[in-house]
């Protein structure tokens, strides 16, 4: 079978600026081919078996040169392979994308283009400057900015650019700006004219520089701007004072290591990710079948009748006590008029979901809030099933039995330290670049210290955030000093929590 080549522009940044084209095209390519200005995160669409190749190409340093590309995708093509090219912003703005698609035509190869949100239009917009407004800005340009400046005959029309479009862009422009500049100005722009650079518009370090025509070279220089940035000249630049919307977000420039399970993290990156913040998920633990592999779940599962209450303390629980009791071909009924609590919040919805309500939620979130809320209700001989993690902490079921219940701890899963390349992480650390670690569970703390070589003081210089007291007191045990301890201990509760802490601190 033939071969295809899918050109796609991946945006400018922002992950969230994909089309759902092009997300459709990374998930069936068996190649991806992509380079510098692409965000990594989009490779997350990739399948599992997808060859990645990285073409590089920043302005001085090109990992591969354009014909060099070229034959790739020419050959990938001929293996018969589905070939997504990502390409930063749009193919076909300035990416040298009709190049490759014209290789791929003399070779008589397949391709089709995925247009993308080009930062022509996208950094300006990031930046609340909108390239046309009623009445200030009636027509945009997008230009070129990598002309060479010794060259005798300019390929743009400076004069008729100059004056003849209101609101002008700039890419590949930060190095040329004197000569830029100069030539707006020689032809007849007003040298007050108003004047942006944004630097990786859309992404957690957007950077934005506002000057006017005449003072942009100096002012880079000045505060040492380096590419990629677009440069964007007119009028519609001073909207940025009433439009600015992204970069004043109330966590914007804030890094926050996530340490959660990989399947678990997501909300709260998008949590913190909608406030402003950059994330970098880094997962700490996986979750994993429990030693006895089920059997002493599974044995209980067999004699639920006997139960008169269930004490579910965490999602994972619920999802692992639901997957066996289907495995067993029963359902919620096999519970018949069992009480059933639920540690806090999250547990209690994930209940929800297999059409359980909980009876009780105790209003503080952890084992001694159940105690306190139980305690009335727990009679010598009443049958208590504890379903749980390996690693869950002793003081439920200790004073359960104190009280004269007769408790079943059964595992419902293992958290074990994942299998994750740590170097870059503490690196990060050490450079103090992360400015808040989040811990949602003590197993996070314990295992984030195991996977850092035990070396506690790479936190000493970072903001750390508990979801609750225990998490805070595990830390403490592990001479780890925790500043931000959620009052509500869930994920909304944490984030929250870090949301105050900044609010007290800016
Ligand atoms: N095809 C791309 C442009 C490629 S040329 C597009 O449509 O966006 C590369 C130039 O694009 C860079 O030198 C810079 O000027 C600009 N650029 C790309 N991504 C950018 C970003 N996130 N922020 C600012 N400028 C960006």
């Amino acid at each position: 079978m033939a071969g295809i080549v899918y050109l796609i522009g991946a945006g400018p940044g922002d992950a969230g600026l994909l089309t759902i084209k092009g997300a459709a095209c990374i998930k069936k390519a068996d190649v991806i081919v992509y380079d510098y200005l692409a965000d990594k995160k989009l490779l997350a669409y990739a399948a599992d078996k997808a060859e990645l190749i990285y073409v590089g190409k920043q302005a001085d340093k090109h990992t591969m040169r354009q014909e060099e590309i070229n034959q790739l995708l020419v050959d990938k093509a001929k293996m018969g392979k589905t070939v997504a090219r990502l390409k930063g912003g749009d193919p076909f703005v300035f990416g040298r994308g009709g190049e490759e698609a014209l290789a791929l035509r003399q070779n008589g190869l397949q391709f089709e283009i995925v247009p993308g949100v080009t930062s022509a239009i996208s950094a300006a917009a990031y930046a609340g400057i909108p390239v046309t407004h009623r009445k200030i800005a009636a027509s945009f340009a997008v230009v070129t900015g990598h002309e060479d400046p010794t060259r005798q005959e300019s390929g743009i029309n400076w004069q008729n650019l100059a004056v003849g479009i209101d609101t002008l862009v700039f890419l590949m422009g930060v190095g040329n700006l004197p000569y830029i500049t100069k030539q707006l100005i020689a032809n007849g722009r007003e040298p007050k004219t108003p004047a942006a650079l944004v630097r990786w518009g859309t992404k957690p370090q957007q950077e934005v520089l506002v000057t006017t025509v005449e003072n942009a070279a100096a002012d880079v220089k000045k505060y040492g701007l380096k590419p990629p940035a677009v440069f964007v000249v007119g009028n519609v630049v001073k909207l940025r004072d009433s439009l600015r919307w992204f970069d004043n977000k109330e966590l914007f420039g804030r890094q926050i290591l996530i340490t959660r399970a990989r399947n678990q993290a997501s909300k709260l990156t998008a949590g913190l990710e909608q406030l402003g913040a950059s994330c970098i998920e880094a997962p700490v633990i996986s979750i994993e079948k429990p030693d006895d592999a089920f059997a002493g779940l599974d044995n209980a599962i067999e004699n639920i009748g006997a139960y008169e209450w269930i004490i579910f303390t965490s999602a994972n629980g619920v999802s692992k006590f639901f997957e066996r009791l289907a495995n067993k071909k029963l359902d919620t009924r096999a519970l018949g008029n069992m009480r059933i609590a639920a540690i806090g919040s999250s547990t209690a919805k994930v209940l929800c979901r297999y059409g359980v309500r909980a009876d009780l939620v105790p209003h503080e979130f952890c084992a001694e809030g159940i105690l306190a809320e139980m305690g009335t209700q727990v009679k010598r001989e009443t049958k208590i099933l504890l379903p749980r993690a390996k690693e869950a902490r002793s003081v439920l079921p200790d004073e359960l039995k104190k009280a004269g219940a007769q408790v079943d701890i059964v595992q419902c899963y293992k958290t074990v330290t994942a299998d994750f390349d740590y170097e870059a992480v503490a690196a990060k650390l050490a450079a103090g670049e992360i400015n808040i670690v989040t811990f949602t569970s003590s197993s996070t703390v314990t295992n984030l210290l195991k996977l850092l070589g035990n070396k506690k003081e790479l936190l000493a210089g970072t903001v750390v955030a508990c979801i609750g007291p225990i998490t805070a007191e595990t830390c403490r045990k592990n001479g780890i000093n925790p500043t931000i301890i959620a009052k509500k201990y869930t994920i909304v509760g944490l984030i929250s929590a870090i949301r105050d802490f900044y609010k007290q601190v800016n």
